[in-house]
């Protein structure tokens, strides 16, 4: 089962009424949030359609949330689709063919295509035409269709899963980060307001710490935390009942859920702090090996519990503090 942790979609997250609609409305990511506005402002003044856009980072942190912003705030249609689904290249060129003028086609986890649908992708993004063969044997010969104008907007966890020629071809290449407390803070409540919970500023705090830093963890655990309070009888949430029902759930004062403490404690207990090798403790947690590093390693880096290094994963002092036990000498702070 899953853990509850897991920043992966479930239908639950589907729930559009939390998504942010505009980029006013997107909490953190400045940066990124900043440079959309003037990328866009641009585009639409020139009269064209966006660059094509790739947001990587861990999942949950908003990306499908932020091309759906794009297409509203470029007043264009949005079609999405991912990596995984798209089997022939006669699929994608389907997609492509039935596109209007300007539209975003979103692909998550686009590391993931065919490489034989990948390469439809590259003239279509470099010249909006697609290359087709007609015809098999001597008389085969390849016609070229133009497409329509479009944004093609990538998701992927980590920017170095695409391959080169893929890469290149993104003009707007966006990184998204863990989001602060604070920030998380302003998810927390806005999410509260929407979902019509009395919630205490405290009490945004602490679900806001324990979030992962990540927004879809903060609105799952929201939600979790509000059927506690239900059952309790509180009317108001406050940093005490978000607490017990976090402690409840199983949620550390850090925001690691069991998955995260079983990965710590193997590293400290079985390989006495490391180094050991990615696939070692995947096999050791059943859990795939892009589960480990794209989704419970980046967070447990991001707190200095743990370091990759050349040899191996190895736990660092406050790894080992984390779990209660004290850091053998040498141990990295
Ligand atoms: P990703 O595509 O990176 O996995 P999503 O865009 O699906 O992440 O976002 C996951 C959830 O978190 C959505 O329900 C969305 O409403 C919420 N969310 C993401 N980013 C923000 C944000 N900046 N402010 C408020 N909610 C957010």
């Amino acid at each position: 089962d899953k853990p509850l942790l897991s920043p992966a979609r479930t239908p639950e997250d589907v729930d559009a009424a939390l998504r942010p609609k505009s980029l006013d409305d997107f909490v953190g990511q400045k940066a990124a949030r900043e440079n959309l506005r003037v990328f866009i402002a641009a585009a639409k003044a020139r009269g064209d359609a966006l660059d094509h856009v790739l947001f990587f980072g861990p999942p949950g942190l908003g990306k499908t949330t932020l091309a759906q912003i794009v297409a509203r705030e470029m007043g264009v249609g949005f079609r999405a689709t991912s990596g995984p689904v798209i089997a022939k290249s006669g699929d994608l060129a389907a997609l492509l063919t039935n596109l209007e003028d300007g539209d975003v086609l979103f692909i998550d986890e686009i590391h993931r295509l065919q490489p034989a649908v990948e390469e439809v992708l590259y003239p279509a993004m470099e010249d909006r035409a697609l290359d087709l063969m007609i015809g098999e044997g001597p008389s085969a010969r390849s016609v070229r269709i133009d497409l329509p104008r479009f944004t093609l907007i990538g998701a992927t966890t980590r920017q170095g899963l695409l391959t080169t020629p893929l890469r290149d071809r993104f003009g707007i290449p966006v990184r998204l980060s863990f989001y602060s407390i604070e920030e998380l803070e302003k998810v927390v409540s806005r999410a509260a307001r929407l979902l019509d919970l009395p919630l205490s500023p405290d009490g945004a705090t602490e679900v806001a710490r324990r979030s992962r830093g990540t927004p879809r963890i903060a609105g799952r655990l929201l939600r979790r935390v509000r059927d506690f309070a239900h059952a309790a009888g509180h009317d108001l949430v406050d940093a005490k009942a978000a607490d017990a029902a976090l402690n409840r759930l199983e949620v550390d004062r850090l925001g690691l859920d069991a998955m995260d403490r079983r990965y710590l404690m193997m590293i400290a207990d079985i390989y006495r702090g490391g180094p050991v090798g990615v696939e070692t403790l995947a096999a050791g947690l059943s859990e795939p090996r892009d589960t480990v590093e794209e989704v419970i390693e980046p967070y447990l880096i991001q707190l200095g519990l743990i370091a990759r290094t050349a040899r191996g994963r190895c736990l660092n002092a406050g790894g080992w503090k984390h779990l209660g036990l004290t850091p053998p000498e040498g141990a990295q702070e």
